[in-house]
């Protein structure tokens, strides 16, 4: 792979990244924003399509709610394994009382749920809060 395509997780354009400069944190040509960011991405209705379909890293997204308390307390081991993976999984969360649309069509029963996409596709989904350990096990096993 000699190049990957991210999404700008502010203005939402794709971008490509020479596959060896992920490490050098790469920045959105038209908007100068941090492409990889620490952070975990806040998806909603507007941005979930084009920031998952067009994200040809994986992306793992945590389906939430504010009134869930296993979601409230798994959130500091989810931004952490978000910063540590940065260069090789986009994390990234939706609210699903906001947007329920994508959560129905996700097919989200219980949260926390986390489904691994890739380009769009899922590859995986696992539901129950995770730490750090389990969180980057799971993935290890999803994502080569
Ligand atoms: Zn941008």
């Amino acid at each position: 792979m000699d190049s990957v395509q991210v999404v700008c997780p502010h203005c939402l354009t794709p971008n490509r990244v020479p596959a060896g400069r992920l490490g050098e944190g790469p920045k959105c040509g038209k908007c100068g924003a941090a492409l990889l960011e620490a952070a975990p991405v806040a998806l909603d209705e507007a941005s979930f399509d084009a920031f998952v379909a067009r994200t040809e890293l994986p992306v793992l997204v945590d389906y939430w709610a504010p009134w869930c308390a296993p979601c409230r307390a798994m959130a500091p081991a989810f931004e952490q394994a978000a910063g540590e993976l940065r260069q090789s999984v986009r994390f990234a969360k939706v609210n699903t009382e906001q947007a329920q649309g994508i959560a129905a069509r996700a097919g989200i029963r219980a949260i926390p749920t986390m489904v691994l996409y890739r380009a769009g596709k899922e590859l995986a989904r696992t539901s129950g809060a995770m730490d750090t350990g389990m969180l980057r096990r799971w993935l290890g096993e999803h994502v080569s």
